[in-house]
């Protein structure tokens, strides 16, 4: 399929916009006309630019408030679009975006918007152009697909089709299957964009708040195979009005927008990427490496035990159980890359490459693997841990010594400009399924927090996001990021650590009184929580108990977790008392 996306996806000029399209591998663009207006190129400049580019012209929009209009408006809207025509002209474009009316001026008419609309399209014609009609949501009598296709099979013209655009029909909830009776060769043209579920004036949702494919909440797939079982051959073209993208590196939302486009076409029924790998699903975390000047004494206070040191490199292996972390000198603490143990490590790396992801270096890991948009490595390792053979072995006898089993999942921040794109990412490069996004007031503002999991929940990562940062007013931890491990018994593994000095976050007591109030705990189970400054919650499966530790330099921690009769949660509703915790312990120990 030939891959468009609209110039107003992206910031910038117009010369900003077409080099970060074609630099992530566009085949062509529309344009539109506040684009070209205040471009200093002609459009023929416009043209040989996008040729030079290797993208071609193949939507000019939008043309407004043309059709079912008193004789004198119709003649002037005439001579407008003449004049449109002869732009199209010079740039080469052959198909024109008409949007249904919302003027005043138009009647609720059919026959009259079908007659215009003919006549606009035999002049047209006689021109190369073809008029591709599309109802606006918010469109005064014409809003639904249905309807334009009403009109433009009323009208009878050769060059008038349909252009679709997904979050005009998905945002009105209309049934896709309708599409299935249009022929393909009267859908003129295609616009691709999701958007979260929200309750607004439709405009207003269409203006600010459109996505990608996969970012939003729409069933992007199943309207794309709807318009694919219709034989439609046209371009997919991505149309996203969104205030973040707008201000954005116009390169890096080119590379976003393409690879929402890879995923999507994988996602929809008969529509394949011949090039981008099928992969197993990942058999859960092999290492998680983390960055860090000396953690032997939280670590080994934690229970786990240094099992190696790299032959080659200057890192080291921690362990306990079937939690690994590699440790790489440095001094800010951080997550520096995810160890995901895959059947298929070359083609899950080939993968992530594909969907847009730099390689990583193999002077940094033995194994293949891509950076994240994040900055996060994800590096993809056998199963069988052969990965550990670079290791030389320390002495292991001691491992397990506090509880821990694994890793149940990592929790990282993202940016909010950010945040849809990564979210994607993580789903697409490593085959999760988007568990249900959660929103909870924390202390120093509103997070919103995404999950994915894979199938077999081994491979679990929450990303989290301020859904608004404004102000210096800053005390909470910036981008904080945790890895989450798995105890068989939360209290034991906090006793344990707790004997051996380990850095654990103390829990108010006002929460274990809200807790004896939310759940009927006997007094003994309360007290063995507080004591050990154990969390709770519960879903409809079943409990989870989780402790932290205090933070390691300014914005990692870890967690042990419980999860006991499948809960499948991450205790979200628990993260204000740990951010007021981790705040509180900063004011009193600097
Ligand atoms: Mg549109
Ligand atoms: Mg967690």
């Amino acid at each position: 399929m030939r891959l468009d996306i609209a110039t107003v996806c992206l910031s910038g000029t117009l010369d900003d916009k077409l080099a970060a399209a074609a630099r992530a591998g566009f085949h062509g663009v529309e344009i539109f006309e506040n684009d070209l207006v205040v471009s200093p190129w002609s459009p023929g400049e416009i043209r040989q630019r996008c040729a030079d580019l290797g993208l071609s012209i193949d939507l000019y929009q939008p043309f407004r408030d043309f059709e079912a209009v008193p004789p004198d408006v119709f003649a002037a809207n005439l001579r407008r679009a003449e004049r449109k025509f002869d732009v199209m002209a010079h740039l080469g474009a052959d198909t024109m975006l008409v949007c249904s009316s919302v003027s005043p001026d138009a009647v609720d008419d059919d026959d009259l918007a079908a007659e215009q609309l003919h006549v606009l399209a035999a002049r047209a014609a006689g021109r190369g152009i073809r008029i591709a009609y599309e109802a606006l949501a918010w469109g005064r009598f014409v809003n639904t697909y249905e309807h334009s296709w009403r009109i433009v099979r009323r009208a009878d013209h050769p060059a008038l089709g349909l252009c679709l655009d997904s979050f005009h029909v998905l945002s009105k909830g209309s049934e896709v299957g309708g599409i299935k009776v249009i022929p393909g060769a009267k859908i003129f043209f295609l616009q691709l964009a999701d958007a979260p579920r929200l309750r607004m004036d439709v405009l207003q949702w269409s203006r600010h708040h459109r996505l990608f494919p996969g970012q939003g909440a729409f069933d992007l797939s199943a309207f794309l195979g709807a318009v694919a079982a219709t034989g439609y051959a046209g371009p997919l073209s991505l149309e996203v009005f969104n205030d973040v993208f707008r201000q954005s590196d116009p390169a890096r939302t080119a590379v976003d927008a393409m690879r929402s486009l890879l995923v999507l076409q994988e996602e929809t029924a008969g529509m394949r990427v011949a090039d981008l790998p099928v992969v197993p699903a990942p058999d859960g975390y092999a290492f998680v490496e983390l960055t860090a000047p000396d953690p032997a004494g939280v670590l080994g206070a934690m229970g786990f035990v240094y099992t190696g040191q790299h032959d080659s490199r200057p890192v080291q292996l921690w362990h306990q159980g079937d939690a690994r972390l590699v440790i790489r000198p440095g001094t800010d603490v951080r997550i520096g890359a995810l160890g995901v143990a895959t059947a298929d490590p070359l083609g899950a790396a080939q993968r992530a490459e594909r969907l847009l992801a730099p390689r990583l270096s193999d002077m940094d890991y033995d194994d293949p693997g891509v950076r994240a948009p994040d900055g996060v490595g994800v590096v993809f390792c056998r199963p069988e841990n052969d990965w550990m053979a670079d290791f030389t072995p320390a002495d292991p006898a001691l491992v397990n010594t506090c509880g821990i089993t694994g890793i149940d999942h990592i929790s990282l921040t993202a940016p909010f400009d950010d945040f849809d794109q990564i979210a994607l990412f993580y789903r697409a490069a490593l085959g999760l399924e988007a568990e249900p996004e959660a929103e909870f007031a924390a202390p120093f503002g509103l997070i919103r927090s995404r999950s994915s999991a894979d199938r077999n929940r081994r491979i679990r990562i929450a990303l989290n996001v301020a859904a608004l940062r404004r102000g210096d007013w800053a005390p909470a931890v910036a981008e904080p990021q945790h890895i989450a491990f798995t105890s068989d018994d939360v209290i034991a593994s906090a006793k344990a650590m707790r004997e051996l000095g380990a850095p654990l976050l103390d829990i108010p007591g006002n929460y274990y009184d809200d807790l004896l109030a939310r759940f009927d705990f006997s007094a003994e189970r309360l007290t063995v929580l507080r004591e050990n400054s154990v969390l709770y919650d519960r879903d409809e499966h079943g409990e989870f108990l989780h402790f932290y530790t205090r933070m390691l330099g300014s914005r990692v921690f870890f967690e042990v977790v419980q999860r006991i009769d499948g809960y499948a949660g991450y205790g979200v509703a628990n993260s204000p008392v740990r951010m007021a915790a981790h705040r509180q312990f900063r004011l009193t120990h600097g």
